[in-house]
């Protein structure tokens, strides 16, 4: 415990939150910009056990705001969750962490979110956002939303009681996707990402310890034209999700299995069921194939190949993201041709 002596005198949390902090687990859904600042801040805290999970890879367009990973991790296009728990764990041996690198959809999410303590949202996509208020409140467990846009951010604590509002009470899936705009079209200051995930963290800290300060509301930043506030926003008496348990996310099954990713050259597509890919026999086929084997990289969790004309990231638990496809048809092509699923 002595590592941690600088937030033991600190009074709101003292030895006893420190133990507290110690025995949680908390799941970070998420490690691009928001996720890599709150994982790393409670890494080092001394949370005892962060499950983390993330289904990309890193890429030097990420170094502007994704602080954990740097230009080698780029190069070698490593899965962002392993890269994150490799990092960390240099940083603190004596906490349990735990890559994750897959999609959260449906199917899995309740699993991803055994025995967690708490949620942490570092998503870029409204679909997901809403999939995982509906298991939080399905499971009971706290999450704290969090968002930025340009030189905005935003965060709230979302709690599993009676009297406090779901995201859903004051957000609908609707407005969330029409808003259409996108780190891609609308950039990203890596410091509103970074102050808002170190709130988020904070109040992490506080939810663990059981601190009674937690903030009631919605934050809301502007850090260009030096804005903050607090919005309350009231729980909807008629919310499908926290009053009457209509999870509509929850109960989807499967979902679309091509999808472009987030302001990308890029579309994911996802096995058409659960599988685990030989990955290292997939790329000594592929090395007798390809004509130019060298362009083959294996990492635990990950293959990655140029055939000429797409670059392809197939992951082991099936899913693919093919950079330069023409279209979500193509896309589903190239996928058959090397899963052959
Ligand atoms: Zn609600």
């Amino acid at each position: 415990m002595n590592r941690y002596v600088r937030q033991i005198v600190f009074p709101g949390l003292g030895l006893v939150g420190q133990k507290k902090l110690a025995e949680a687990t908390v799941a970070v859904v998420g490690l691009g910009a928001l996720g890599s600042v709150s994982a790393n801040a409670l890494c080092r805290a001394g949370i005892g056990h962060l499950r983390l999970i993330d289904r990309d890879y890193v890429e030097k367009i990420n170094l502007q705001r994704q602080i954990l990973y740097n230009e080698d991790d780029a190069e070698k296009r490593c899965p962002k969750a392993v890269a994150a728990c490799r990092h960390l764990s240099r940083v603190n041996s004596e906490i349990v962490l735990e890559p994750i690198v897959s999609e959260l959809g449906s199917a899995n999410i309740e699993q991803m979110f055994e025995k967690v303590d708490l949620v942490l949202d570092g998503l870029d996509n409204w679909e997901t956002r809403f999939l995982m208020n509906e298991a939080c409140h399905r499971l009971g467990i706290p999450w704290i939303y969090c968002a930025a846009l340009g030189a905005e951010a935003m965060s709230m604590n979302l709690l599993p009681d009676e009297k406090s509002p779901c995201l859903r009470c004051f957000l609908s899936p609707e407005s969330g996707s029409a808003a259409g705009q996108s780190c891609a079209t609308a950039g990203v200051l890596n410091m509103a990402t970074g102050m808002i995930a170190a709130i988020q963290a904070a109040e992490a800290v506080k939810i663990l310890a059981g601190a009674s300060e937690i903030r009631k509301g919605l934050l809301v930043a502007d850090l260009w034209n030096n804005q903050f506030k607090i919005i309350q926003p009231e729980k909807d008496t008629d919310c499908p999700v926290c009053v009457h348990r209509n999870y509509e996310f929850l109960n989807r099954s499967g979902g679309s299995r091509v999808m472009r990713l987030c302001g990308r050259n890029s579309i994911q597509v996802l096995p058409p069921l659960p599988v685990q890919l030989p990955l290292e026999d997939m790329a000594k086929q592929l090395a007798k194939n390809l004509n130019d084997p060298q362009k083959i990289e294996v990492h635990p969790f990950m293959l990655n190949f140029d055939d000429g004309r797409n670059r392809i990231q197939i992951f082991q638990d099936g899913r693919a993201i093919i950079e330069n496809a023409q279209d979500e048809t193509d896309a589903q092509a190239i996928y058959s041709e090397y899963v052959g699923l």
